[in-house]
């Protein structure tokens, strides 16, 4: 499969049916496997062989979306979580414990700067947030020797911002640790970070993937070229023996390309068990057949109110790696030829005019969400933000007028003529 293009991948990876078989994959809604002996289901416990004995750590259907995940991205290895931010949280604390640190990017999901800067700190992991747009010099001074990751977004949710992920990756190699990236926004049919040096990549399947609006979930690809072994002393959960695993090392005995995701599966979805349904499964498999042909749609609407917010008088500011002029705009164009997603954020004259004319839209839903089939938006001032008085809006970078939208897959002139009743 990883010889097709990324639309064929969409629609066949992950799983191919045998004689007879159904055509779709199958949902095995089973919390249980039955085995003929004690001594076969020993064997899945001691990780000697391969197979299912509890959906709280292994489902069957998940794994053959994950599957098709990792071919998507171009990994080694996949597994599915019960949301983005299960995702994110394993992806770094499969590698960093108590007394760690890790380097991210300071514009990301607010939800995942809250983990990491908050929830992770409480943990005794630290981090120190850098600029995506810092000089290599000012990212090299990040590190410590305690650093063990480095985050980031390719394009940031809701900042737009697009990461140097070859900055960030030779940055992160300099110092033997591996680049983790999120890469929810492009998804792999518009930017596939394992190509440009990223070691595992996260995602939110709840936004484009599943881009219905209808399952929340996340996943994790390795992609299987991080040498473990190379950086012994510093990933000792890897490279040293498990003791709650009868002392596998997770590296020799599963090599670069498995050891990643067996670990994770094996210790952190067992002891904390975010583990994605099997029904959720089946609809983001839905989703991904799909998603080939919805991307650039997402993109091609995002690029038309992007161009028409531009040029609208009572519009101070668009933001859009699409649109040139935008600050990202070569960056985007260097790793996401094809767009990257259709999310446009812009600013209006303040927290009423945003109100009202949110307000006054017909066809674009106030909501908190991004990359459904239908085009929603957000004023961060009087929702997520609201908390935050416009000094400390401005402070934090979030002006109080702005506006994210989302554009779905209607039709652009639809969505166009509804902005344009509500702005005048
Ligand atoms: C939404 C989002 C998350 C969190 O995902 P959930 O599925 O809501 O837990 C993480 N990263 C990015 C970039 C997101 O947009």
């Amino acid at each position: 499969m990883s010889d097709y293009r990324v639309d064929t991948k969409c629609v066949q990876a992950g799983y191919t049916p045998g004689n007879g078989e159904p055509r779709q994959i199958p949902i095995i809604q089973s919390t249980t496997f039955k085995y003929d002996t004690s001594a076969d289901m020993g064997k899945l416990f001691d990780l000697e062989a391969e197979g299912y004995f509890y959906t709280r750590l292994q489902n069957p259907t998940n794994d053959m979306v994950a599957a098709k995940l990792a071919v998507l991205e171009g990994g080694s290895a996949a597994m599915l979580t019960s949301s983005g931010q299960a995702a994110n949280f394993f992806a770094l604390f499969n590698i960093c414990e108590a007394g760690d640190h890790i380097v991210s990017s300071a514009s990301i999901y607010g939800g995942t700067f809250n983990l990491i800067g908050v929830t992770m700190a409480k943990m005794g992991i630290s981090a120190t947030f850098v600029s995506p747009d810092c000089t290599p010099e000012e990212l090299d001074a990040a590190f410590r020797d305690n650093t063990k990751a480095v985050f980031g977004e390719t394009i940031a949710n809701p900042a737009l911002t697009v990461l140097d992920i070859e900055k960030f990756a030779k940055a992160a190699h300099d110092h033997g640790v591996p680049l983790i990236v999120d890469n929810t926004f492009p998804t792999p049919v518009n930017c596939r970070p394992i190509e440009w040096g990223a070691d595992i990549v996260t995602h939110s399947t709840t936004k484009y993937m599943d881009g219905h609006g209808a399952a929340v979930g996340g996943a994790i690809i390795d992609s299987g070229k991080f040498d473990w072994m190379a950086h012994r002393d510093k990933f000792p959960g890897l490279t040293t023996p498990d003791d709650s695993y009868h002392g596998i090392i997770y590296a020799e005995k599963f090599g670069n390309e498995k050891a990643f995701i067996t670990k994770c599966t094996s210790q952190l979805m067992r002891d904390f068990g975010c583990i994605q349904s099997p029904q959720n499964a089946f609809i983001l498999n839905l989703g991904l057949e799909s998603l080939h042909v919805r991307m650039p749609k997402h993109v091609e609407n995002g690029q038309a109110v992007a161009e028409f917010l531009n040029e609208h008088p009572k519009v101070k500011k668009v933001s859009f790696p699409g649109l040139p002029g935008d600050p990202y705009y070569d960056i985007a164009q260097k790793y996401m030829p094809r767009g990257g997603c259709g999310v446009v954020s812009f600013e209006l004259e303040d927290r009423k005019a945003a109100e009202d004319f949110m307000g006054r839209l017909k066809l674009a839903a106030i909501e908190t969400h991004v990359a459904d089939a239908r085009t929603c938006c957000l004023n961060p001032a009087t929702s997520t933000h609201r908390q935050m008085t416009d000094e400390q809006l401005l402070a934090a970078g979030i002006p109080a007028g702005l506006v994210r939208m989302s554009c779905g897959l209607e039709a652009r002139e639809d969505l166009i003529e509804d902005l344009k009743q509500a702005l005048d």
